[in-house]
C-alpha cells in the first residue's frame, strides 16, 4: 500500500543525485538536468532504454508501482551502465517505485516535463473497475499541471476500448489537444513507443493491433 512509498513533500526535497549522478555538478551543488520525460507504469524498462540514447540530453524516469518489477529495472539500469561506463550511456534513465495516480505533483513542479508516456496500461476491463485507469478527469488535470505548454501525452494500448476511453478523456480536457497522424508518422518516439516495450513485444508476437494517440498540452485559457 502506500504506506510503504516514499515520496517527498515537493519537488525541491527530491534528491535527484541518486538517481543520476552523472548530471550532478559538484562545483554548483546541484543537479545540471530535470527530469523531463516520464514513463508512467515503466513495467520492464523497455521504452527508456530505447529512448535513452534518442535523448541523452534528457533526463527520463520510469515510474512503476511494483517492487519487484521496480528492481528488475534498477538492477538492469546498473547492467546497462556498467557495460556502456566508457561512453557514459544510460546515465539519463532511472526508475522509481511509486504511485503514478497519486503523488506526481509531489516529485515534478508545474511545466516540468515535456513528455509523459502512457504504454500499455492496465486495462481494468470491468465497469466498476473504470475509476482505477490511469486517464481520468482529475488524473488529466494533474498530468497536465506537470506538463509544461507544448508536453505531449503518448499514449498506445493494443485494448481498443481502453484507447476510446483514453481519446475521450483527453478530448474532453480543456487542456489536450490531439495531434493527428501525419504528426505521429513523423515522431520519433512514437516509433519507439511502438516497438520498444516488453508489453508491445508481447502484443507484436501475438499479432495484436496497437493504438496510438498523442496529445499536446495547450495554453491554460485566459481569464477574462
Ligand atoms: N509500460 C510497460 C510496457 O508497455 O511494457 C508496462 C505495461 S503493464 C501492462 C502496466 C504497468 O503499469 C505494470 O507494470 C503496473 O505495475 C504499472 N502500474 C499500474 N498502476 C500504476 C500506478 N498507479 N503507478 C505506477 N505504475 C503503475
Amino acid at each position: 500500500s502506500d504506506h510503504q512509498l516514499d515520496y517527498p513533500i515537493s519537488p525541491s526535497e527530491m534528491d535527484w543525485s541518486k538517481l543520476y549522478p552523472h548530471f550532478y555538478s559538484d562545483v554548483e551543488k546541484g543537479m545540471l538536468k530535470k527530469v523531463t520525460i516520464t514513463d508512467i507504469g515503466c513495467g520492464f524498462g523497455g521504452l527508456m532504454i530505447d529512448l535513452s540514447p534518442a535523448f541523452p540530453d534528457s533526463l527520463i524516469l520510469g515510474m512503476e508501482i511494483r517492487v519487484q518489477v521496480t528492481n528488475y529495472v534498477e538492477d538492469r539500469i546498473i547492467a546497462l551502465r556498467r557495460n556502456h561506463s566508457k561512453t557514459n550511456g544510460y546515465q539519463n534513465i532511472n526508475v522509481i517505485r511509486a504511485n503514478a495516480m497519486k503523488f506526481l505533483p509531489n516529485f515534478f513542479e508545474k511545466g516540468q516535463l515535456e513528455k509523459m508516456f502512457y504504454c500499455f496500461p492496465d486495462p481494468h476491463f470491468k465497469q466498476r473497475k473504470h475509476k482505477a485507469r490511469i486517464i481520468t478527469n482529475t488524473l488529466l488535470s494533474e498530468y497536465a499541471y506537470v506538463l509544461k505548454e507544448g508536453g505531449i501525452i503518448y499514449t498506445i494500448t493494443d485494448v481498443l476500448d481502453l484507447h476510446k476511453w483514453m481519446v475521450n478523456h483527453l478530448e474532453m480536457h480543456p487542456l489536450f489537444e490531439r495531434l493527428d497522424e501525419a504528426w505521429e508518422a513523423e515522431d520519433k518516439c512514437v516509433k519507439i513507443m511502438r516497438v520498444a516495450t516488453e508489453e508491445g513485444k508481447k502484443v507484436e508476437r501475438k499479432e495484436g493491433d496497437k493504438y496510438v494517440a498523442c496529445f499536446r498540452r495547450i495554453a491554460n485559457p485566459e481569464i477574462i
